[in-house]
This record gives C-alpha cells, structure tokens and sequence, in this order.
C-alpha cells in the first residue's frame, strides 16, 4: 500500500484501481502517488457510513462539539507539515499554505462551538410547536484543487456537527492534505463517520447518482455543479452548490489609488488568483484606469515568483497545465483584440506551471478576459465613463458570486454594491470570507450558503414537532 490510502470504515484501504500521479506543480514532476478506489469501493464507504449514522445521529451536541474540539487541536499540531504537503500538491506558497491550515483550525474550531437551535413556533396550555433541525444522514464532499484542505474543511466540519457522516471525494490534482484531514479526523470520531475515496475519473458523477448519499457540498465549475445537479435529482438530494465567479469590482471616481491599490492587489492575485471570491474584473473611472494598472504592475513587479517552498518567494506556480494554457490563452486573445500587457504576460522559461502577475488594460466587456472566469494570475483593468453604465456591465454576468465597490464616499459605495447582483458585496474590500459570515453565489454561481448558522443548517433537515398536551376525551 502506498502512504495516501483511501479511508473506508475506519481502515486504511488500498484502491482497487490502481494508483495514479500527483505532480508539483513548482516542478511539473510527480511527487507522489495517491491510490484509486473502484466503484465497488465507493458502495463500501456509502454503506459504512449508513451503518455509522445509525449510531452518530444521536450523540449529543456536546459530544460532537468535543470531538471537533479535539480535532482542531491535532490539525494544529501538525499545521507545519500539512502546509508543506499543499505546498508540494497545490503550489501556493508556505506562508499561505499556513494560512489555509490554520484557517481550517479557525473553522474547525467554530463549528465545534455552534449551537442548532429548537425554534419553539408556539407554546400555550393546549399545545407546543417547535422545529427541530435534524442530521441529513450520508453528505458527500466535493472539492477542487485551489484551496483544498480548507475547502475539506469547510465541508466536513459542519456537516459532522450536525451530526451526518461524511465521504470526501478530493479533486485527484490535489487529494494528498485532504487524506491526512481524514486520517486526523478518524482519530477522534467512531469507524464509518469519516470516509475518504480518491480516483481519477468517474467517483463524482458516482457520487452524485449514488441513492445511498442524501446530500452533496460541492465546490468547482460551474460546469461540472450542473451535472452533479442533474444526477442527483433520482433521489432528491439536498445540494450546496459553490461554483465559479467572475467578480467585479468599481472604483469610484476619484478613490485614492494609493489607499486601496495593495488591498486590490491582494484580492486579485490571492492564491495566485485561483480563488473563487477573488477580484476578477476590475472597473476604474476612466480619469484613473491607467494610474490603477500602473500603480498594480508596480507590485506585480515586486512578487518573487518561484518554488512556494523557497522562504522568499511570494508567487507560486498555477496549479495544473491546463489552467495555465487557459490563461496563456485568454491573454494573447486580450493582445490580438487590442489589449495591453502592462506586465508579466507570458509563461516562465523554466519547469513548472509559472506565470507571474499579469495586468492588461485595453480590454473590455465582449473580450473573453472580461467574460470569462481566468481563475489565474491575470487581471483585466476596464475603463469605464458612467456609474450607472458600469454598475451595468458589472450585473450583465451569468456568475454572481461576489462584487465590490471602492470610494472614499462609503455611503455612495454602499449604495451602489446594495445593488450588485452578487451573493455577496463588500464595499471597500473584497474575498473577506469569515466563520461566522454566510457566504455562497447566486445566478450561476450555485446556491446555498456555507459558514455562519445558515451554513450549518444547510446540513439539516427540518421537522416540525406538533404537541398537542392533552388527550382528546
Ligand atoms: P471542477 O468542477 O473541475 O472539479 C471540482 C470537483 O468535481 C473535483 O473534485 C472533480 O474531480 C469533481 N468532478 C469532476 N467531474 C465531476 C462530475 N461529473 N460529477 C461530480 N464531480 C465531478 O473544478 P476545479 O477546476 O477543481 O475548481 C475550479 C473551479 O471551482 C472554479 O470555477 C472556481 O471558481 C470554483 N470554486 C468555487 C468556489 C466557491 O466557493 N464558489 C470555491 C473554490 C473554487
């Protein structure tokens, strides 16, 4: 067996389909291999689960609370290794890795300390109503390659709260931090409530038809959240969808570029802009779009793009090749249609899926830059005359995920971001995303919220309790 086993009823197993790579990004190489489970295996991790939730769905809040508590501790232990292994599998740099896992600790450690209320609906002499929120029974997570021990997190935390069992399908870029998550998780909880299965191909839209499965957190492509809606609907499976954004951003007229330009920076090329949330349009008045592209290429320029490993580098690889040829591809087509790269604009010479920050003016809304998710390290400056006009062409998307506004004027930023269509609108910053606060897209940017009291109750199901206290003579 190698050492990233599938977990399945509490024992590390060996997939019965082989094994497949897992590459470095930084390098292009193969670090390691991950095991790849069969169809036959996923029924085994379905049912362990099942026979697991017979018993989990009544432990108490206090004993679930306990067990996350423990949890978080052990991940935090062990942060610097973790971080080291996304590192290795995902890209970002060490310093950010940290960050993803003790964002995980943070969440962890939340969702242990969550309460799920009993709304009494009506008490008198004759009768008590209440609305209980009740474990689902076996959740399945699925996540990408971006943020991927977080992401686990952000899934499996809350729905174990609830009391549900879990099986966590890992993207098969990035599968390694999420089986040491599980490896960690199955310490604290009962055989069967904590399942991993890694593949290559075929164990989501698997997942997704499964009957035995009764809900699906799933984050990714908007693409591939619609085929997962579509497969399962045969039983009716509650679904959170968190999928792709195009984000806007507007500055207002007049906005020092001095006082928002590094926030900006940061919000964009955050993960080397592989994030959901990140900024990914960015709107400036026309008096100021060169003087923002100018002021961003500056600290573009300033990133030390390398090995996330190395202690100076502050810019990683893209994570996979067919994400870089994407935005490779989407920035000479910004050139060809009358685009300027201020900066960067071409892949590294060098092994490795390196692009380094990239700003390009000269485009606009109709270019495939502006209209296309990039999910990389380039961001398009877009020059607009009118507000009304720009809030406009900040709305006119199939993605809502998030949006922001910028201004010295909080009160007309607010304004205006009250009227962007996204799930979320920050005013003044962008991609803040905490445990207590809902977070989740609208239009095609999926449904559903995670993080907060709403989040948690996405991994319940109500029933309304009727008490009538007195027999009936
Ligand atoms: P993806 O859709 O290609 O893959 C996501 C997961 O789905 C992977 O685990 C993959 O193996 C699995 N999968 C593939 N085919 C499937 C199928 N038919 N049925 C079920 N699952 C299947 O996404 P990605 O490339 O890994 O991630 C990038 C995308 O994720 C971007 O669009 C990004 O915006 C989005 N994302 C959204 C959020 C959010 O919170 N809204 C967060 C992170 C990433």
């Amino acid at each position: 067996m190698n050492d990233y086993p599938m977990l399945i009823d509490g024992a590390r197993v060996a997939g019965e389909d082989g094994h497949f790579d897992v590459v470095n990004p930084a390098t292009g190489e193969a670090f390691a291999q991950c095991t790849a489970g069969s169809l036959a295996q996923l029924d085994q991790a379905v049912q362990a689960a099942q026979r697991a939730f017979s018993l989990w769905r009544y432990s108490s809040h206090a004993e679930r609370s306990e067990c996350l508590r423990r949890i978080a501790s052990d991940i935090e232990g062990e942060a610097e290794a973790l971080a080291r292994l996304i590192v290795a599998e995902q890209g970002k740099p060490l310093s950010l890795a940290m960050g993803e896992v003790m964002g995980g600790v943070a969440w962890t450690r939340y969702a242990a300390e969550q309460e799920i209320p009993v709304q009494v609906i009506e008490e008198n002499a004759s009768q008590r109503v209440e609305l209980h929120y009740k474990p689902l029974g076996v959740v399945a997570s699925i996540t990408p390659w971006n943020w991927p021990f977080m992401i686990a997190i952000w899934h499996i935390m809350p729905a174990l709260r609830a009391g549900n069992c879990v099986i966590s399908k890992p993207s098969s870029l990035t599968p390694l931090s999420t089986i040491r998550l599980v490896e960690i998780i199955a310490r604290h909880v009962p055989k069967g409530v904590i399942n991993v299965i890694t593949g290559e191909r075929g164990f989501g839209s698997a997942i997704s038809s499964h009957t035995g499965i009764h809900k699906i957190v799933f984050t990714g492509s908007t693409a591939t959240g619609q085929r997962v809606m579509q497969a399962a609907a045969g039983n009716l499976k509650r679904l959170t969808l968190e999928l792709g954004g195009n984000d806007a951003a507007i500055v207002l007229p007049g906005t020092s570029v001095e006082a928002v330009v590094e926030d900006i920076f940061q919000a964009a090329f955050l993960n080397m802009g592989q994030t959901c949330a990140a900024l990914k349009r960015l709107y400036v008045h026309e008096s100021q779009a060169a003087a923002f592209a100018e002021a961003l290429a500056v600290i573009a320029r300033r990133q030390v793009v390398g090995d996330g490993l190395q202690a100076d580098v502050t810019f990683g690889p893209v994570q996979n090749i067919e994400q870089l040829e994407l935005v490779a591809e989407l920035v000479a087509d910004a050139c060809v249609n009358g685009g300027r790269v201020v900066c960067g604009g071409e892949r590294l010479e060098r092994p490795g899926y390196f692009f380094p920050p990239t700003i390009v003016t000269g485009v606009s809304d109709g270019h495939r830059l502006v209209d296309e998710e990039q999910f990389g390290p380039v961001l398009p400056v877009i020059a607009y005359r009118d507000v009304e006009d720009v809030l406009r062409r900040a709305n006119d998307s199939d993605m809502a995920l998030g949006g922001s506004v910028w201004g010295s004027d909080v009160v007309a930023a607010e304004a205006l971001a009250s009227r962007l269509e996204s799930g979320v609108a920050w005013v003044n910053c962008h991609a803040q995303i905490h445990p207590h606060t809902p977070f989740g897209g609208s239009k095609m940017s999926g449904f559903g919220v995670e993080f907060g009291l709403e989040g948690l109750l996405e991994f319940t199901g109500q029933q309304l309790l009727y008490v009538r206290k007195h027999q009936a003579v």
